[in-house]
């Protein structure tokens, strides 16, 4: 099989609750999404989504997606998309780093290999655990209070698993943890994300001031070194996010075990295939993942339900649903969350059906199609 086409298209994604805000003061109102259509001699065609939180979060930015993935694009004219390893090698040699780039391109050709063989990705990357998956719910930074009272909006949608976004003042953010705690029921799961925003020493801070609050700590600081520190001197769980971006450091981390969980993003490693690298060594090390994007609609969360629901669940921490944020909907298919939890499709590749009409005409097209 080869690759004939390669289009992409540029989507907006208004969220729900009007604003999403992390740390450092970030903020974003509208998703800018881009999905990628490979096209082959075969008949089939794959979709894959990059979506990334805005570009300030990872060293990745919406339009650079679509120029690296414009750049990228002639030269795999004639690929053979089924394989994905070579598809891969051949990514690195003709473009150095750009993780995030690569990452729809090769979501799309998982979503080919999938229905050449008739098989669900999830079966691909092992075969699924169990009838679903439990997700957690972002909750954005907000006063103490409104964020503790989101505990209980969230838990009356299913959700179990409790992400408060800190990494603010120090002091407000200890509030809100406490706060956030206090909602707590039985089996439920709080974690504390400062997304990269503590120093180190207000990271200690926090840490000592929760020591005694049912809750994980995640990425405190930007550096690899100081999050160390911090996970040194708490007996907090610590999950780190931002700074695990290569198998390489989950070899560093796991040698100074300098976190209990990691959060695995599709696009911040290059894509499924190396996420699946990374997410079969964090099982083999006994590393509990988070397996989720950096955003993105309803393929970016096909995408997450094919790697979360093909991991076995002792190592799941958990998941999200990315498409139940946003108002448009960008592919039929997609997995729906019930009762705080989804599930991969059983269709054969990702399982969405892009709906063309929302996806408008391409930023770029190569080849033929
Ligand atoms: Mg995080």
């Amino acid at each position: 099989m080869k690759i004939t086409g390669i289009k992409a298209y540029r989507v907006e994604l208004p969220l729900h609750e009007g604003s999403y805000k992390w740390s450092g003061g970030n903020a974003v109102d509208v998703f800018d999404s881009t999905v990628v259509a490979i096209t082959t001699d075969a008949g089939l065609s794959g979709y894959g989504e990059i979506c990334p939180l805005g570009p300030a979060y990872l060293p990745a930015y919406a339009a650079g997606a679509r120029t690296g993935i414009a750049e990228l694009a002639p030269s795999l004219l004639g690929e053979d998309p089924t394989t994905l390893a070579n598809l891969n090698r051949r990514m690195d040699q003709l473009l150095r780093g750009h993780p995030y780039v690569k990452s729809a391109i090769d979501m799309a050709c998982w979503d080919i290999l999938g229905q050449a063989t008739g098989q669900p990705v999830a079966t691909l990357l092992g075969g699924r655990c169990g009838d679903d998956i439990a997700l957690y719910r972002a909750i954005s930074q907000d006063s103490p209070a409104n964020m503790a009272a989101k505990v209980a909006t969230y838990r009356a949608e299913g959700y179990t698993k409790f992400q408060l976004k800190v990494g603010g003042d120090p002091d407000t953010d200890i509030e809100r943890i406490r706060a956030a705690a206090k909602m707590l029921q039985s089996g439920d799961t709080l974690i504390a994300d400062a997304n990269t925003g503590w120093t180190q020493h207000q990271a200690m801070r926090v840490a000592d001031a929760v020591r005694n609050v049912d809750v994980y700590i995640e990425q405190p600081c930007m550096r690899y070194e100081e999050c160390l520190a911090v996970r040194q001197h708490t007996d907090r769980p610590m999950v780190l996010d931002e700074v695990i971006d290569d198998i390489m450091m989950v070899l560093r981390g796991h040698r100074d075990q300098a976190m209990d969980v990691i959060n695995l993003k599709i696009s911040k490693v290059g894509g499924l295939t190396k996420a699946r690298q990374i997410r079969d060594l964090c099982l083999s090390l006994g590393i509990a993942m988070t397996i989720e994007d950096s955003w993105g609609g309803d393929i970016v969360t096909a995408a997450i339900a094919h790697l979360a629901h093909s991991t076995p669940p002792e190592l799941l921490f958990s998941s999200t649903d990315f498409n139940s944020y946003v108002t448009v909907s960008i592919a039929e298919g997609a997995p729906q969350r019930v009762n705080g939890r989804m599930a991969a499709s059983t269709a054969p590749g990702l399982g969405v059906q892009p709906r063309l009409e929302v996806l408008g005409n391409p930023v770029f097209t190569v080849g033929k199609h």
